[in-house]
């Protein structure tokens, strides 16, 4: 369960994220939607722990993660991530790559658990082999096994197919789905894409200029758009 309450960001005099709030519920999978430079991404990089806010709260599972006062380390926050620029590390294997956060675990356990991710992700009997012998596809699913693989109890993704072209792009946003929804974990994608968006999201929040104009269900925001400019960006991806 993921709750931002009323955040504020800014870099130095630049603000750059306004009285922004959102919840939520498990398993629920939540998208920032908006064009360049509306927030997006800084709105990631506080929930992961990267920024910290100026003011506002943000709680995960109901605990305190980040406020003005309180900041708990990224690595603390059992947070995964699927990055665009989250490469795969070149000189592991598959397994090795999905294995990394796992590393903690018996070893027994640990093969068992990357078998398991390998299958969700459709790619059992590949886990000797190394990343570039993946296509771009395959190697954004490993990407997702490896975030998912320590159960996190948020995922993040930031424009994750981007790099793809746009037939896989569209295949791809639904296996993800399908994948995230497997593991009923919360998670919440950043992209511009408003394609991508609806064919992942549960909720969707529209930003522009650092703030959310409407946060609500695929279908109300085409067919209940509170304002212009939510009208007129749904309108232009159609
Ligand atoms: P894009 O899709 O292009 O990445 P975005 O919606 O994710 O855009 P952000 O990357 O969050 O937008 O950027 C929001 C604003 O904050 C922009 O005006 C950007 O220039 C500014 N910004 C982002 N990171 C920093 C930083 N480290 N220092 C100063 N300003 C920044």
């Amino acid at each position: 369960h993921l709750e931002l309450f009323d955040i504020e960001l800014a870099f130095g005099e630049h603000s750059v994220v306004h009285h922004l709030s959102l919840s939520l519920e498990q398993g629920r999978i939540g998208c920032l939607l908006g064009p360049s430079g509306c927030g997006k991404t800084t709105v990631l990089r506080c929930i992961a722990g990267f920024e910290r806010v100026k003011s506002g709260r943000i709680l995960l599972d109901g605990n305190l993660v980040s406020s003005s006062e309180t900041h708990l380390a990224p690595e603390r926050r059992r947070i995964g991530m699927v990055f665009q620029d989250y490469a795969l590390f070149p000189h592991l294997t598959i397994a090795e790559n999905i294995g990394f956060g796992l590393r903690d675990i018996r070893s027994g356990e640990r093969n068992g658990r990357v078998r398991e991710l390998l299958a969700l992700v459709g790619l059992l009997g590949q886990g000797n082999k190394y990343p570039h012998e993946m296509s771009g596809g395959q190697q954004q699913r490993v990407a997702l096994a490896r975030a998912l693989a320590p159960r996190p109890r948020l995922l993040l993704l930031d424009e994750p197919f981007s790099n793809l072209d746009v037939e896989l792009r569209e295949r791809l946003s639904h296996e993800v789905r399908d994948i995230i929804k497997a593991t009923h974990t919360t998670a919440v994608l950043v992209t511009h894409d408003q394609h991508e968006a609806f064919a992942v999201a549960d909720e969707i929040g529209i930003m522009n200029r650092g703030r959310i104009q409407q946060w609500d269900t695929p279908y109300n925001l085409y067919h209940r758009p509170a304002n212009r400019f939510v009208a007129d960006f749904i309108g232009q991806g159609v």
